[in-house]
């Protein structure tokens, strides 16, 4: 019988050559002794996008060096005390002790910098990061759990291939039975009447005047009483009522436009799902609403920049003849995931509005530091930028001071139905 004494041998063993990170193995040590601290911490596994592709049409060497620049990212990006192990494949898995937001924020700069990277060396292929992430003891106290809750967080993640990051919590509650409940209520929403329309100012950070409105979407379930947009709008991009939601929101819209701009020339930008661009519906509907007497400027879309729109010719085709319509186009959420600055340039896109997440941080300098190059790049192209969620003073003092054109949030209006929106407008 021989037994192996090499220690190097066994030191491989918990080591990946590759990118000098510790393996799978490793991490899992890791997760074990963690869990004997007691304090919450992240796991999140994060896994490179079409990775298999470039393997193939680039080899090894290429996806070797793809592994090990993505090894050295989140070791600088990750800078707080933290455990980064290659998992295998494309995957890597971190533990942190730092929170859901300061994560959000690390993996957003990070996927900023691969993406100027990408653009600067004129790369031929896209590379994103897909990730998931759970949390010790408030998902789980497992360990087998916890990597489990990771990964399906992950899957959901790239199956939407939204956000950068997914979090097990989230999922958890849009799985539950309330997405059946929502499911079996939909036909009562128009067929009843039960939906309608509130609308939300959006301001001029100069001059404090209304510039805009944003049409969202309310439902008043006789069953399950107001069901949040954010509930019922991803089960409903699911089963594919989003369209008929849709043909609602633009026909109310045009009959609302007529009342509200009797005297104006205000726009209402619709929120619309990036499914909605793999056909020609919605440049039908939009055609209808200018045949109705709605001006072009009048009315715009906001979208929510994925993976799939950058990558769908179909998609990008329907953007531009809707922009040639006159129509403008806003990015939706950016900074909340997956939007990446140099992809802008690919789409006429005149608003960029800035997530929520990212406007409640505002007073942390890397926050500052990344609306400021975004402003800088915005401004060359003569793109406007609309801070969301605004709630406090100090938010509004600091987006005004930073330049930041227009905000929208509860400090200035909640959203509003016709009657007293119309009142307001009188106002101003
Ligand atoms: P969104 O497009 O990011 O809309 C902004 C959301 O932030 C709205 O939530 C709005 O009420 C809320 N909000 C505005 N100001 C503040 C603030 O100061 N603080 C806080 N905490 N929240 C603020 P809402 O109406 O619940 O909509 C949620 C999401 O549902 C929207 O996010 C949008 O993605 C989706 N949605 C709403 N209406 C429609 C629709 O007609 N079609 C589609 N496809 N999606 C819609
Ligand atoms: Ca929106
Ligand atoms: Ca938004």
């Amino acid at each position: 019988m021989a037994f192996c004494t090499d220690r190097n041998y066994y030191k491989n063993l918990y080591w990946d050559d590759t990118t000098s990170l510790p393996n799978r193995k490793a991490l899992f040590i890791e997760l074990e002794k963690q869990t004997n601290t007691g304090l919450p911490f992240h796991f999140i596994v994060c896994s490179i996008n079409r990775f298999k592709t470039v393997n193939r049409w680039y080899g090894y060497e290429v996806s070797d060096q793809i592994l090990h620049s993505f090894a050295t990212l989140f070791q600088k990006y990750f800078t707080e005390d933290v455990f980064i192990a290659r998992l295998g494949g494309d995957e890597f898995g971190i533990i942190t002790y730092q929170s859901h937001e300061e994560i959000n924020l690390i993996l957003f700069e990070l996927l900023e910098y691969i993406s100027l990277q990408q653009s600067k060396h004129k790369s031929h292929f896209t590379i994103t990061l897909s990730c998931g992430m759970s949390e010790y003891l408030t998902d789980t106290k497992e360990v087998s759990e916890l990597v489990d809750y990771a990964y399906l967080a992950l899957e959901e993640r790239k199956t939407n291939q939204r956000s950068s990051v997914q979090s097990f919590k989230k999922m958890k509650t849009t799985n539950t039975l309330l997405e059946l409940q929502v499911e079996k209520e939909f036909p009562s929403m128009l067929s009843k009447k039960e939906a309608y329309l509130v609308y939300q100012p959006i301001i001029d950070v100069t001059t404090h005047k209304i510039v805009h409105f944003e049409a969202l979407l309310r439902w008043n379930n006789v069953n399950l009483g107001m069901i949040s947009p954010a509930t019922f709008i991803p089960i409903a991009e699911q089963n594919g009522f989003i369209h008929e939601i849709t043909e609602y929101l633009i026909i109310q819209v045009i009959q609302d436009l007529l009342v509200l701009n009797k005297d104006h020339n205000y726009k209402v930008t619709l929120n619309i799902s990036v499914q909605q661009l793999h056909n020609d519906k919605l440049y039908k509907l939009l055609t209808f609403a200018l045949l109705k007497g709605i001006k072009p400027h009048w009315m715009g879309i906001e979208i929510i920049e994925t993976e799939t729109l950058v990558h769908s010719k179909k998609a990008i085709e329907q953007l531009n003849k809707i922009h040639h319509l006159g129509i403008e186009i806003a990015i939706d959420d950016y900074g909340a995931g997956y939007t990446s600055l140099s992809y802008l340039t690919r789409f006429p896109v005149s608003t960029l509005k800035i997530d929520r997440s990212l406007i409640i941080q505002i007073e942390d300098p890397s926050v500052i530091s990344v609306l400021k190059g975004l402003l800088l790049s915005c401004n060359e192209i003569g793109q406007k930028i609309v801070a969301e969620g605004v709630e406090t003073k100090k938010q509004f003092t600091l987006l005004h001071a930073l330049g930041i054109h227009y905000v929208q949030g509860y400090l200035f209006s909640r959203p509003l139905t016709l009657e007293p929106l119309v009142e307001l407008v009188k106002q101003q």
